[in-house]
């Protein structure tokens, strides 16, 4: 398999006009063609509403002003959308992206489109999907993820970006089909391989370590990278933050299955820059014993953060969660996917230490 290009451009802000040159020179940088006249969709990492913690959880609305600038000079027709774990629309305005959709193009709730249902039978998960009309109606998909660590799948990046894709509820559902890291990976690549963007570039301005993707804390990096190869993006993405791409295993499998490779031209730099992430707790270093131990260790409510607005018990897959005015969580029932933690708007809910 051929190496493909991956560009890594520094950026230190936020500022419009800065991110605008910086993305143009990724694009440039990885050889990316820039599509003209064409149906484009963009698919950004659009979680939640979260408050202030928005800048390290959410694709930054200035990133995909930015696409949306370069594409408009092109004369395309832009499509944005995603399906949040929260709130769809409350969830697009608080991330400022809905403003950006309808200034440029079309806002798309993937779960309030027309659904295509499609069957692939060489997937390992799921062999029936149904997604979004105008996402695959598109000529081009722009996939734009956030760079984070995720308590289950270690890093989340563009591979993890597309299960998005998956309309509302369903993703939750899924959960229970897929529990493990093993498992949730292999159904990423299923999605990767029925939905695969043209063009990948990872908002590394501020990420989001620790126990990311929502509950973490924000990291400086100063980055924004692009490739036309999502797994190749997701190998120096991961790398870029101290993790070793074999050991991601959404990466390993898509690898196994010939979608993409190891190995990468890096170009905009020499050298690619270390910027150590502290890691969720699911670490490589510990014993299986140690490991089962940790995740055995009980969800808890903090009482004082709590709002009681339900979500958690709403969205928990295996009905796990009764409220008593505040969340409790069935041991037996729980499948320890951790959508609880990553949809809490108050980060109410952390595992015992
Ligand atoms: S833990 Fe979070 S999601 Fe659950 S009820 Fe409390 S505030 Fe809402
Ligand atoms: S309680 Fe939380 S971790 Fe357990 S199954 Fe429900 S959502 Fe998943």
């Amino acid at each position: 398999m051929k190496k493909e290009r991956v560009s890594i451009v520094q950026c230190k802000s936020y500022k419009q006009k800065e991110v605008d040159k910086t993305v143009l020179k990724a694009f440039n940088l990885a050889k990316i063609t820039i599509p003209k006249r064409k149906k484009v969709f963009i698919k950004p990492n659009v979680v939640g509403n979260f408050g202030k913690n928005q800048t390290a959880i959410t694709t930054s609305p200035e990133i995909i002003e930015a696409i949306c600038k370069i594409l408009k000079k092109n004369n395309c027709k832009i499509y944005i959308g995603d399906s949040p774990f929260t709130n769809a629309v409350d969830s697009f305005r608080a991330s400022k992206i809905e403003k950006i959709a309808k200034k440029y193009g079309k806002l798309i709730i993937f779960e309030q489109d027309k659904l295509i249902k499609i069957r692939d039978n060489k997937a390992k998960i799921l062999k029936n999907f149904n997604f979004s009309k105008t996402l695959l109606n598109a000529d081009v998909i722009i996939n734009v993820p956030k760079l984070k660590t995720h308590q289950l799948t270690k890093f989340t990046g563009a591979l993890k970006n597309l299960y998005g894709c998956i309309p509302g509820g369903m993703k939750q559902r899924l959960h229970l089909k897929a529990s493990t890291e093993k498992k949730l990976s292999n159904l990423l690549v299923d999605v990767y391989q029925n939905i695969k963007p043209e063009i990948n570039i990872i908002d590394g301005i501020i990420g989001m370590e620790g126990e990311g993707p929502t509950a973490g804390e924000p990291k400086k990096v100063g980055y924004i990278l692009a490739s036309k190869s999502a797994v190749s993006l997701d190998v120096v993405s991961s790398k870029l933050i101290g993790y070793n791409p074999r050991k991601i295993l959404a990466i390993k499998e898509a690898v196994k299955r010939k979608l993409g490779s190891f190995k990468y031209e890096l170009v905009g730099l020499e050298k690619l820059p270390l910027i150590k992430f502290k890691k969720p707790f699911v670490r490589d270093k510990l014993t299986k014993k140690i490991k089962d131990r940790f995740l055995q260790r009980p969800i808890l409510v903090d009482e004082k953060k709590c709002i009681k607005c339900g979500l958690c018990s709403r969205k928990c897959p295996a009905k796990a969660i009764k409220l008593t005015p505040y969340p409790v969580v069935d041991k037996k029932k729980c499948i320890r996917c951790f959508c609880c933690m990553e949809i809490c708007p108050q980060h109410a809910l952390k595992l015992k230490e």
